[in-house]
């Protein structure tokens, strides 16, 4: 078994400004780090999560490696918040899966940030959230449906960061050919149910950059109301060939600065990104945008960015009208006076 292809789209929603997910699109390693702290602080915490899984390569190893992994993790946001008051009580959730040699798909995870599984047409939800919902469900004292729309659904109960030492929950998949991964942040799971989720992948599975946008697009639509990220990979016949990326690996971040931020959020704008940040990790500026698609889907609710284009095509055919006529009056009144 090999990874066939894989995809990561980030997105900041509708509501916040700034973008504090991170993620890692690095076969046969994928993570999501989902960052929370004041200020810019979050953003801070994802990205030194992330970059810590990044840092030194990883080929196997299973369930142990992915401890170790994510507790240095830990210590390295836990270290900086610490010692920067600027990021005093930072965090991140971390959810990681890394492809084995062996064909097993180990995962090792810390918060609410989710994986799930499609194969063949059965699509599940592989990790247990660490949160405050899904506890008092586990113990019978909230029905799903009930969590599903509680105020504190945000709220986890476990944290990268928070203290010196962390707890990590993990487990392996035997993985089949044709079998489709998902790894997202809250702000999609929570906008979006499940059975949308699983539709989703369905209609676009030959096409993880397509079944992306499609993701991301359904959170948008349903507020958007947190940063959006999703990192799939797909499993396929054959050995990895070791040391060589994957043609098919593509990766890419969008962000649309909109102005939708929400008044209440309080949000400041977000700071110039970070030279300490890999540039893996939403590299919001460096990727090009998502080839423009004139898909009927799109031209029904037109994007920010589309909606800019439009304006700044309108403007240009005005001023070439009233070019237009300051000429006409010009050769006019020149020619009157001869
Ligand atoms: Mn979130």
């Amino acid at each position: 078994m090999k990874v066939g292809s894989s995809y990561a789209r980030t997105d900041a929603g509708r509501k916040r400004r700034g973008n504090e997910d991170a993620y890692v699109c690095r076969p046969p390693l994928f993570a999501i780090a989902d960052g929370m702290g004041g200020a810019q602080a979050g953003e801070v915490a994802s990205a030194l999560a992330a970059e810590a899984l990044t840092d030194t390569p990883v080929d196997g190893g299973g369930e142990r490696r992915l401890v170790e992994l994510i507790r240095e993790a830990n210590r390295r946001v836990h270290e900086r918040a610490s010692t920067d008051a600027a990021t005093s009580g930072m965090g991140t959730t971390i959810t990681v899966a890394l492809v084995e040699d062996d064909g097993r798909v180990t995962f090792g995870h810390v918060g609410d940030s989710r994986a799930y599984l499609l194969r063949q047409d059965a699509f599940e939800q592989l990790t247990d959230d660490h949160s405050l919902v899904a506890e008092l469900v586990r113990r019978g004292e909230l029905s799903p449906a009930e969590a599903e729309v509680h105020p504190q659904r945000s709220v986890i109960t476990r944290a990268l960061g928070t203290d010196p030492d962390i707890d990590v929950d993990t487990f392996s998949v035997p993985a089949e050919a044709g079998d489709l991964f998902l790894i997202c942040s809250d702000g999609l799971s929570d906008m979006v149910d499940e059975e949308t989720i699983a539709s989703i992948l369905r209609a676009h599975r030959g096409d993880l950059a397509e079944a992306s946008r499609a993701l991301v697009q359904a959170a948008n639509r349903a507020g958007g109301e947190d940063n959006i990220t999703a990192v799939l990979f797909e499993i396929a016949e054959g050995d990895q060939a070791a040391g060589e990326p994957d043609e098919k690996t593509r990766e890419l971040a969008t962000s649309q600065d909109e102005d939708t931020l929400h008044p209440e959020d309080h949000v400041l704008p977000p700071p110039p990104a970070p030279s300490a940040v890999d540039t893996m990790v939403a590299p919001v500026d460096t990727i090009p945008p998502p080839p423009a698609d004139a898909e009927t889907e799109e031209a029904a609710a037109p994007s920010e960015d589309e909606e800019e284009a439009t304006f700044a095509r309108k403007a240009l055919a005005l001023a070439v009208i009233v070019a237009l006529c300051v000429l006409i009056v010009v050769l006019v009144v020149w020619g009157l006076a001869r």
